[in-house]
């Protein structure tokens, strides 16, 4: 089973290679790895992603209030459901339905990666 918070769905499709750290990196590369094979819960606070980044200090996400507004944002308009195990094709149906061009720029715009330029709604594979 792997743990997801909300904003991560996206995240997931967006990694190309780059993260906070090496094992930040690694893991990522690890859950990318099981992402189509095991069952997906979308649950709040920090999940398998957070668990190998530096920023989560006991627990809790250093930047936890910008994070949380990510979150906030998927669930309302992705029509996310929380604690429901799904598999990524699942998933992946909310964002088809779900995520456009607009609402992807809503969501993910204001998050340093996308400031970097790692993001682009192109990106994504929604079938
Ligand atoms: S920055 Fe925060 S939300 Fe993002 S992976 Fe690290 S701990 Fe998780």
């Amino acid at each position: 089973m792997i743990y997801l918070r909300p904003h991560h769905i996206l995240c997931i499709q967006q990694f190309k290679g780059y993260g906070y750290d090496d094992e930040f990196v690694k893991n990522m590369f690890n859950i990318l790895d099981r992402i189509n094979k095991e069952q997906i819960i979308i649950k709040r606070d920090f999940d398998n992603i957070c668990e190998k980044c530096p920023n989560l200090i006991n627990s809790v996400c250093t930047v936890d209030n910008e994070v949380n507004l990510l979150d906030n944002k998927v669930l309302e308009l992705l029509n996310i459901k929380l604690n429901k195990p799904m598999y990524f094709n699942e998933i992946k149906f909310y964002l088809a339905e779900n995520l456009t061009e607009d609402t992807f720029f809503y969501i993910c715009s204001s998050c340093s990666w996308y400031k970097k330029g790692f993001c682009s709604y192109k990106n994504f594979i929604l079938k």
